[in-house]
């Protein structure tokens, strides 16, 4: 049998499920500190909502989507968070309920793109949106939120970028500029760019072809095209940003892969990483039409997402987990018995306890205690079952003691707790 796990799609095994958990507390812990909550949605959604919002020329649209047909109804895996949760915000009618929305997001996304480093067919993003705040100072509020997040949790350097795509019209008439620009060099792009030349001049802006960048060279900017209403907004942005105090850098080629972006865009990439191409941790922006093109009111939003197995690469690796507070090792069936009572008892006084139940001899019991980082082994063999104690060997302390079996829990736990002596074990736990 050769059954791996799809390409692109990783397991996860519980030595590193703990920089996950901290990973995602921290980011439930930032996100409710801004006044979000968390929203649920499906991994499944009809193919439409993403083919519509994200835009039928983008590349996850066009390549990259998990779809399928089942009962009659064609179904895709999500690619993404924020089409989903503008969906759920319209079906709920979230709107007619509180003025400003504000939600985060955490879980699996699935694109089916060419696997590389930090680059997966199955990765995780946490995200936030908020829906129904039109002003800029909420953009920058955004940014803020994105940048105190990634200081907490240890990402050395970051570059912020940041871009206006202006409103519809703006967009319009930008693509009208591009369409001219890009005319007389047109067999110059690459064959992706060239099929999607008339319907999607802006993508070649955000194409990673080597030909498209050289082509984009020279490519109007769209800053100067924003009418007075998209410059105020950009104005106000940068403000806010510089109120802040936070370091930006002004990035016109950024468009982003989505069509449904409005005004506000920004990235955040990490700086000397060894991510390459993929340096890039999060990303976000405006879309204040998305919830109206989903049958609600005209409702403006924004909203970033970023990439979590990006952020734990370039985030310091946390100390090692703390072995259990307790290892039980019986030796022989009556041993056994009463080893098993024992946990039970040590558990309800909150002490972390694995019971060895191999039947093993003390020493290989002895050594997976040890290996584990437990603070204590506890021996129980037939000479301490008819004496009714228990030996207690304190495996940082390097100290052996007896005490009585009745009563041993309540001990035990006090002992747990109390901090451990200078060690020299390699991994320094109780
Ligand atoms: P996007 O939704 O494409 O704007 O991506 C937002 C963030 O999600 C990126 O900056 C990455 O950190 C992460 N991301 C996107 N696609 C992938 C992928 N295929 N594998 C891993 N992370 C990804």
């Amino acid at each position: 049998m050769d059954l791996r796990a799809v390409r692109g799609m990783n397991d996860i095994l519980p030595e590193q499920v703990q920089r996950w958990h901290q990973l995602e507390a921290d980011f439930r812990l930032h996100a409710e500190l801004y006044g979000y909550a968390e929203v649920r949605t499906p991994l499944l959604e009809h193919t439409a909502l993403f083919s519509r919002q994200m835009g039928e020329t983008t590349d996850v649209v066009e390549k990259e989507m998990y779809s399928f047909e089942r009962h009659g109804e064609q179904l895709t895996v999500r690619p993404e968070g924020t089409a989903s949760a503008a969906r759920a915000y319209v079906e709920h009618a979230i709107h007619a309920k509180e003025p400003i929305t504000r939600w985060y997001y955490l879980g699996p996304m699935f694109r089916g793109e060419r696997p590389a480093k930090g680059r997966y067919r199955q990765f995780y993003q946490a995200g936030c949106e908020v829906l129904g705040d039109a002003g800029p100072v909420c953009d920058a509020e955004m940014i803020d939120l994105v940048s105190s997040f990634l200081r907490r949790i240890g990402v050395p350097g970051v570059a912020i970028h940041v871009n206006s795509l202006g409103s519809a019209g703006t967009r319009a008439r930008f693509r009208d500029e591009l369409l001219k620009y890009f005319t007389p060099i047109r067999d110059r792009l690459s064959e992706d760019s060239q099929r999607r030349f008339e319907r999607n001049p802006l993508r070649i802006l955000d194409s990673k072809d080597p030909r498209d960048q050289e082509a984009a060279q020279g490519a109007p900017s769209i800053l100067e095209m924003l009418d007075a209403e998209d410059a105020a907004h950009w104005k106000g942005f940068q403000h806010a940003l510089d109120v802040l105090g936070l370091p930006y850098v002004v990035d016109p080629g950024l468009v982003r892969g989505l069509d449904y972006y409005t005004r506000t865009l920004f990235e955040v990439k990490a700086i000397g990483s060894d991510l390459g191409a993929q340096s890039t941790l999060l990303g976000g922006g405006r879309y204040d039409n998305m919830v109206e093109s989903l049958g609600g009111p005209k409702v403006p939003a924004i909203g970033f997402a970023m990439g979590l197995e990006r952020l734990l690469t370039v985030t310091p690796e946390p100390p090692a987990r703390r072995g259990p507070g307790c290892y039980l090792a019986p030796i022989g069936a009556a041993a056994g018995d009463k080893a098993l009572v024992l946990s039970r008892e040590l558990r309800s006084f909150g002490v972390r306890v694995e019971l060895d139940g191999r039947g093993a001899r003390l020493k290989p019991m002895l050594r997976r205690a040890d290996s584990l980082g437990s603070r204590f082994c506890i021996i129980l063999g037939d000479a301490e079952i008819e004496r009714g104690v228990i030996t207690v060997k304190d495996l940082i302390g390097h100290a052996q003691e007896e005490i009585p079996l009745e009563g041993a829990a309540r001990i035990l736990a006090d002992r747990v707790s109390e901090p451990a002596p200078e060690s020299n074990h390699p991994r320094g736990n109780r």
